[in-house]
């Protein structure tokens, strides 16, 4: 038996996505990174410090998730989860392609990383290397064994498409095989390489989202199948039903998006636009002025959340008489499946 819950928004739990570079050794076909929005430079330890600092003071206990480009790039990745530990940082969790740069496993210890989380798009080879690269795949199987072996506490994120959705399925026996702990489904967001035209992976097909009947029919079952494992599953909730209220975690929530180049952003969508709210100055965290994604947390439209009506108009649906078939959750709400 496992049990469904949509994980609520709150003010009390403070979340930071901190990508300490861009630089990456991988060139996914969907990565949401943005040199140009995002800069181009590798945070020095000082300053990677003093912005968890900076959140430190404003939060009691916040998670802190370290990203990339390629986090373990970071030749002092080491560090900074040993200086969020001494921030008392509720829990620190490191995103990586597998590879697994510097020999960080050998550098932290189990106690101070909660969660060192993998991403893979494929349950094949073939599948995952076409989107992630060659040679991805068994380097992030190998780094996924290397983690669980040495009492780390793994998870496995997958990202779908339209391209790899036929594969979700076959994770099921895969994530099970690997001993993760927890798995976590994403779906596409139309940002970064993904929202180019022109990139291979959208010439693959006509549209790289998948539909709603797709979606409800196929990643609430295999994350059900998965959560019998006893594996912790998370997926975005996407499409909310009629009876569901619409709230836009930028104004219920505290999460922020920090960049290399001092950006912070509160909405992951509007990553792709200088629409942050928050910068770094000096290592002083300061308001942004107007128009940032701020002014637009506060519109309320009948389709749900105003910036996947900008960037994604796909996913949207209209009856005969023009009104919103359904409206689409913040992107930020997940529904989470355990077993009982
Ligand atoms: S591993 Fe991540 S940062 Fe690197 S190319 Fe792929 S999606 Fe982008
Ligand atoms: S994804 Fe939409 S609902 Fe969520 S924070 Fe951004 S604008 Fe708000």
């Amino acid at each position: 038996m496992t049990t469904k819950k949509t994980v609520s928004f709150s003010k009390n739990s403070t979340n930071i996505f901190f990508h300490i570079l861009t630089r990456c050794n991988l060139r996914c076909q969907h990565c949401y990174i943005n040199p140009v929005q995002h800069g181009e430079n590798t945070l020095p330890l000082s300053t990677i410090a003093a912005w968890l600092e900076a959140f430190a003071e404003k939060s009691d206990r916040a998670n802190v998730i370290f990203l990339g480009g390629e986090p373990t790039l970071h030749p002092e990745l080491s560090h900074a989860i040993k200086k969020a530990r001494q921030l008392n940082y509720g829990s620190v969790t490191v995103d990586t392609n597998g590879y697994l740069f510097h020999d960080i496993l050998s550098k932290v210890k189990p106690e101070e990383v909660d969660y060192f989380s993998f991403s893979l798009d494929g349950a094949t080879r073939e599948m995952n290397d076409k989107i992630r690269g060659e040679g991805s795949y068994d380097k992030c199987i190998a780094g996924i064994r290397e983690s669980v072996s040495k009492g780390f506490a793994t998870s496995l994120i997958y990202t779908v498409s339209k391209v790899n959705l036929h594969e979700l399925e076959m994770m099921v026996p895969l994530v099970k095989e690997l001993g993760i702990s927890r798995f976590f489904i994403q779906v596409i967001g139309i940002r970064g390489k993904s929202a180019d035209p022109s990139a291979p992976l959208q010439e693959a097909c006509d549209k790289l989202q998948v539909s709603r009947e797709e979606w409800l029919d196929i990643i609430p079952n295999v994350a059900e199948k998965v959560a019998e494992f006893g594996i912790i599953v998370t997926y975005p909730k996407v499409f909310l039903d009629p009876e569901e209220a619409f709230e836009c975690a930028g104004l219920v929530a505290d999460n922020y998006f920090i960049f290399p180049n001092g950006r912070v952003y509160r909405c992951p969508l509007c990553e792709d636009f200088p629409l942050h709210s928050l910068r770094f100055e000096d290592n002083q965290l300061v308001r942004t002025g107007k128009i940032s994604e701020s002014d637009l947390f506060e519109l309320d439209i009948p389709e749900g959340c105003v910036m996947n009506k900008l960037i994604q108009p796909e996913n949207l649906s209209y009856k005969n008489d023009g009104t919103a078939e359904y409206k689409v959750a913040c992107c930020m709400l997940k529904e989470e499946i355990l077993q009982n």
